[in-house]
């Protein structure tokens, strides 16, 4: 990424220096550099044509952006810089807005900044100088959530507010703190909403934006926190690197039923995790502002709500652990973006019952644009206001102490460290796991020798990674097993679900060993300088009749196995273990011709992934597949879907032979011309597509997401019983089943108090010889969130993987009923007319977290539309297919 800053124009230069006169400071020259800047830089209104909050306007996100650019043109107070391109190409800004004087010494500041954030190298005594010394930076996200506009509009008259106004307020902020701006942390979806709801104005069509409002993530992209999957959360990581900001405030809106606005305290369950100099600096943060809205005749304060501290990575994630105080808004919505709500019975609007966490309530039956602007900007003034007025506090308990608590006192739960074995199934997920830790900022150290840990001998090349450091508490919160507590309000209360998920384990989710040791041990330490891919060399080139094998138990294995389907290398797969020249191999192991171009794609292949390929000087004599080459994949997504935007995703990071299946693609004849397996994600229902959307509500460009009708639902169902592979994810399972009729029944009870886990890991057991499972192991957790588990009701299905009938069920988070779930299956094959269909109950591409899981994916994917060959046609790696995958000619 690039840091550039925004040149200033000469022209607008020189006409503020020949207005502002002179630099001795009296009150007449004061008065004409104000006046310079009121005429200088147009007020919102003058700029956009309107004033924000205005009924049925929105100001498009480029016009914000050029709007920005002019103020710091032509101000001494604004400074704006281009961070970088986000996902589908648009601009990913800062503002940065200080006292002229805070901007000369910028450097400097950020370095104190550094220092105190860096209790390795700082003492006490001078974190408490270096706090004298600096002012808080106070990061402003004006969205992320792309559908809550209301915050991107108030900013245009916040910046404009600071560049040009004179008061002991903007004074006091100015001089005080250091205001990063995000104007939006998902430039990419203020396009699509705000650019949709104008381009509809005046017409029959809806005016809200149907899909998802991120090329892959939509809502959830405020769900990538731990993994940073997405350039936009990889900038937000960086600027939080960068500028170490003691407050950061995020701006929200929610929907219109509840109080007008959420500030803090937030209210639930909190994660012993959390640093509490943290929450209590935000809570202080909030009530300020609860009191200025009051001041200034706002009412329907809210606060003691949106439990998100205890499955941090989700909502707020890293942040918090390096000691900036996460302060959240929620302001009601309006409709369709921005029409006023009225309540349908005209009474007023949100709960009328003054109590502690709503002392006045909101009284009028209306709420409009403008309230939501006026909210945003009271609520926003207040959090500057507490940060430029409490500054050295701020600077020295949230930026230093925090930190320096983690390491000298190491994390509540005592832990002493976390050990990964340098033996691993999954070198790649080992790979992952540490460079997300590294990227966190997460202090790791590789044994140079054997050592013992927990009464277990670990090899050389284990890493450690101890508590007691700076980011310890972050370290045990992705590292940890997770045990939602069971909490309830009154005993006859439901327990209280975490706000997002119950656990953020890492280690499982990815597929990764890890031990968390409780007792101090000795080891010989070195520090990992740079986390990187474990180094891979070619073997030998074998023979004419030998072949290279590729093991099955990484999920790094998909880029290989797609980097072999792009480049069209027959590839074959053992369906036994075996055992070549000493080395045994599992079921699932690859084999590929020993050919110069298989090896130039297999070296490339394998050391993006350090995963080691073998040679045999002669191919394996045991039964298997061959994949068919260039297999097309169809992803059904649903539109506006998220589950399908994440699998999206996946396939664009893997390299993988798709397209997304569209209402078009049903005109065809037959929808096996054009994919071999059809993979329809989380989410999708009979309805998505059949019924689809409206083009009555939307124009041409959302054709692809027009329903089908009863015609194209049959076209589905004979796309498998000609041959066609069909997996469906999470509750798409329900889908598949009412699509063919599969024999299965759902075995969890709906009723939430019987059986819910709020997002936890649950134990799992595989059949690895089950072309499904292939490489995975007869046990490892698997993601259950609100689908379902099932029970097969015929002999006609096989299970993959089911939940364990004894012993325990959940392994990280939450799980109520057990016991509905004991040996329920989870995946399961059929095969119907001389197709295959796949169920996966459980969602096993969560956000893409889910790694451990993807080979069940991707297994399936290709087995589907494989060839079966004898044992004399993998030994002699006879081809079955032609290179335009079609059946080889004999
Ligand atoms: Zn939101």
């Amino acid at each position: 990424m690039t840091w550039w800053h925004a040149g200033a124009c000469v022209a607008l230069v020189a006409l503020v220096a020949s207005t502002a006169v002179a630099p001795s400071a009296t009150a007449g020259a004061a008065q004409s550099v104000a006046a310079a800047r009121a005429v200088d830089i147009l007020t919102p209104e003058q700029h956009f044509g309107f004033k924000m909050g205005t009924e049925g306007k929105l100001a498009a996100y480029p016009d914000v952006l050029t709007y920005m650019k002019l103020i710091a043109e032509r101000s001494d107070r604004v400074d704006y810089e281009t961070i970088g391109s986000t996902t589908m190409g648009n601009e990913y800004a800062t503002v940065i807005i200080s006292s002229p004087a805070n901007l000369r010494r910028l450097d400097r500041l950020v370095e104190i900044n550094q220092k105190l954030s860096d209790p390795r190298n700082t003492t006490p005594e001078e974190a408490r100088k270096l706090a004298e010394e600096g002012v808080p930076f106070y990061h402003l996200e004006a969205t992320i959530h792309s559908s809550e506009v209301g915050n991107g509009q108030a900013i245009n008259d916040i910046v404009h507010r600071l560049a040009t106004e004179d008061s002991d307020f903007t004074k006091n902020v100015l001089n005080n703190s250091v205001i990063v701006l995000v104007p939006s942390q998902n430039p990419d979806g203020q396009h699509l909403i705000i650019d949709h709801f104008n381009r509809t104005a005046g017409t029959e069509y809806a005016r809200t934006y149907p899909d998802l409002y991120h090329k892959y993530t939509g809502h959830d992209d405020n769900r990538d926190w731990t993994m940073f999957t997405q350039v936009e959360a990889q900038y937000r990581l960086a600027l939080e690197k960068k500028y170490r900001p003691a407050i950061v405030h995020i701006m929200h809106q929610k929907g219109n039923t509840g109080s007008r606005i959420f500030v803090p305290p937030y209210g639930g369950i909190t994660s012993e995790n959390v640093p509490a100099n943290m929450s209590s600096s935000v809570s202080a943060i909030g009530q300020h502002a609860a009191r200025e809205l009051a001041a200034a005749g706002k009412t329907g304060v809210g606060s003691l709500d949106y439990h998100i501290f205890w499955t941090l990575e989700q909502p707020v994630g890293y942040f918090p652990f390096t000691g900036s105080g996460v302060y959240l808004t929620e302001i009601a919505s309006v409709t369709d973006y921005a029409y006023p709500q009225v309540s349908q019975d005209g009474r007023p609007l949100g709960p009328q019952q003054a109590r502690m966490n709503l002392i006045e309530p909101y009284r009028s039956n209306t709420w409009t644009l403008a309230d939501i602007v006026d909210y945003a900007k009271i609520a926003t003034y207040a959090g500057m206001e507490y940060t430029a007025d409490n500054g050295g506090k701020l600077l020295y308990d949230n930026l230093y102490a925090v930190p320096y608590e983690y390491m000298t006192q190491g994390v509540p739960s005592g832990t002493f460290a976390f050990v990964v074995d340098a033996k691993q199934r999954d070198p790649y997920a080992t790979f992952e796991m540490l460079q997300r830790l590294e990227w966190t900022q997460v202090e790791i150290d590789r044994a140079t020798s054997e050592f013992v840990a927990g009464g277990k001998r670990y090899g050389a090349g284990s890493y450690v990674i101890k508590m007691h450091q700076p980011r310890g508490n972050w370290a045990h919160q992705v590292l940890g097993v997770d045990t939602y507590p069971e909490v309830r309000d009154c005993a006859d209360c439901p327990a209280l679900l975490p706000y997002a998920e119950a656990t953020t384990s890492l280690p499982l989710q990815l597929g990764v060993d890890v031990a968390e040791i409780r007792s101090p041990f000795q080891a010989n330490l070195e520090r990992v300088a740079s986390v990187k891919v474990p180094p891979v060399t070619m073997p030998t080139a074998p023979g004419d009749k030998g072949a290279y094998l590729v093991r099955p138990e990484s999920y790094g294995t998909v880029q290989i196995v797609s980097a072999l389907q792009n480049a069209n290398i027959p590839t074959f797969r053992s369906a036994k273990s075996f055992t070549g020249e000493g080395v045994s191999y599992p079921a699932g192991t690859y084999v590929v011709p020993a050919t110069p171009q298989a090896r130039n794609v297999l070296a490339t292949a394998a050391a993006k992934v350090g995963l080691q390929v073998t040679a045999v000087s002669r191919a394996p004599r045991t039964p298997g597949v061959q994949l068919k080459p260039q297999t097309k994949v169809g992803l059904l997504r649903g539109v506006g879907n998220m589950p399908g935007g994440w699998d999206m995703w996946q396939f664009d990071q893997y390299g993988i032979n798709y397209d997304v299946v569209s209402a078009q693609d049903f005109q065809r004849k037959s929808l096996n011309e054009l994919y071999d397996t059809i993979v329809i994600s989380h989410g999708v229902s009979r309805e998505d597509i059949v019924e689809g959307l409206d083009p009555k509500e939307y124009g041409e460009e959302y054709s692809w997401a027009y329903g089908v009708g009863d015609k194209g639902w049959r076209k589905l169902q004979q796309f498998v019983r000609n041959g066609g592979t069909l997996l469906a994810i999470g509750d798409s399972v329900e889908t598949s089943q009412e699509l063919l009729n599969l024999p299965m029944k759902p075995a969890l009870p709906d009723d939430e108090d019987q059986f819910t886990t709020g997002g936890s890991l649950l134990h799992q057991e595989f059949d690895p010889n089950n072309p499904v499972a292939w490489g995975m192991p007869e046990s490892w957790p698997v993601w259950l969130y609100d689908t379902q588990a099932w029970e097969l009701t015929g002999d006609s299905g096989q299970v993959v993987s089911n939940y364990p009938a004894e012993g325990d069920v959940l392994a990280s988070g939450y799980l109520r009923g057990a016991e509905h779930i004991r040996g329920a299956v989870n995946i399961a094959s059929f095969t119907v007319g001389k197709g295959q269909v796949v169920t996966y109950g459980s969602e096993i591409t969560f956000r893409t977290l889910t790694r451990s899981q993807f080979n069940l994916l991707y297994n399936a994917i290709y087995h589907g539309p494989a060839a079966a060959v004898d044992a004399d046609a993998v030994q002699h790696l006879r081809p079955q297919f032609g290179p335009d995958g079609a059946p080889a000619q004999r």
